[in-house]
């Protein structure tokens, strides 16, 4: 019997966040999460339980992108469909962007072979108004250097620098060089702006690429 994956979604956009925000993406929006961040719009309430080669025809929609981004909810949480999806699409060449939040690093493992690029969330305790994940975090990261990766914090009004400076000695545990992008809430909120810019002063003490970038969706007003 073959593999099922609960997908809530698969459309042609524009990546809006990180550093590869303007890049035109497939997205795969896989159902489910294992956390439960109090500022989260991503969280799907609803899927289609699809076989994967179901999931790869409605990818082939947009034969012009080969950029393909599994973006959640939390993908991994479904790894063994998961890896059948991803190395069906790496036979057709295509690049891969996982998006994450970075806390399931077991799963990571046994996937990250079929992987390119990997899109890192380091959920701040003090934003998310969820649980600390600093140490699956970290594990997570070793694991993930093995590929081109990033780390993104949402920044919000009640985030307090000391978690900032502890995602910071995390990646620099790593590596310096992994860049760390610091995301505004709400990509206006003009009392974010003198918040962002101390601390990625203070991050730039420890760490070569800290950038500010807000969400490049809500601004241009495309999904
Ligand atoms: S990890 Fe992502 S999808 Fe899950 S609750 Fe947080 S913001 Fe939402």
């Amino acid at each position: 019997m073959s593999v099922k994956v609960k997908v809530s979604e698969v459309f042609k956009s524009i990546q809006g966040e990180g550093i590869y925000a303007g890049s035109e993406q497939v997205f795969v929006r896989f159902f489910g999460c294992n956390l439960n961040c109090v500022f989260c719009d991503t969280k799907p309430d609803s899927f289609k339980e699809m076989d994967i080669d179901s999931v790869i025809s409605e990818i082939g929609i947009y034969r012009d992108c080969r950029f393909i981004s599994i973006t959640g909810g939390e993908p991994l949480l479904q790894k063994g469909a998961l890896k059948e999806l991803l190395l069906k699409l790496k036979k057709e060449g295509k690049t891969i962007y996982l998006e994450t939040n970075g806390v399931l690093y077991e799963a990571l493992g046994e996937v990250i072979q079929y992987i390119d690029i990997i899109a890192m969330d380091f959920k701040l305790p003090s934003s998310t108004q969820d649980k600390d994940c600093s140490e699956s975090h970290k594990l997570f990261l070793q694991i993930a250097s093995d590929k081109d990766v990033f780390v993104k914090a949402v920044i919000t009004p009640s985030t307090n620098t000391g978690d900032v400076m502890n995602a910071v000695r995390i990646i620099k545990g790593v590596s310096a060089y992994i860049p760390f992008v610091l995301q505004p809430v709400h990509p206006r909120e003009k009392e974010l702006t003198d918040k962002l810019a101390k601390l990625s002063v203070k991050a730039k003490d420890y760490l070569y690429d800290v950038r500010i970038i807000p969400q490049l969706h809500k601004i241009i007003g495309v999904r």
